[in-house]
């Protein structure tokens, strides 16, 4: 299991805890959002549903650690599985923590 930023709302996520990032993505149902198919997505930005119909739980934040939103693009995951700086690969992912973008 490893850290990687969301590709669409820039948070820090654990790959356990989002499914690897919804990377299977031929098991999802992408029609709540096609741009977001192939991107690696946090929980809460992850598909609602399976192409069955049923309920991946995802669209909410799991509540495993504090969601940390980072400048989206700017984050990398490095060779130990952690969140690092793509210029700096300074690891102290939270250090650039910024405030929720969705919230204004
Ligand atoms: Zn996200």
């Amino acid at each position: 299991m490893s850290l990687f930023q969301c590709e669409v709302c820039g948070c820090c996520e654990n790959t356990a805890l989002s499914f690897q990032g919804c990377s299977f993505v031929e098991v999802y149902d992408w029609s709540y959002a096609p741009e977001r198919q192939g991107k690696r997505l946090c929980s809460v930005c992850g598909p609602l549903k399976y192409r069955d119909g049923t309920s991946t739980g995802l669209g909410q934040w799991h509540g495993e650690f504090r969601r940390v939103f980072l400048p989206l693009g700017m984050f990398v995951t490095n060779q130990r599985g952690n969140l690092a700086h793509k210029d700096t690969g300074d690891e102290n992912y939270r250090a650039y923590a910024i405030e929720d973008p969705s919230h204004g």
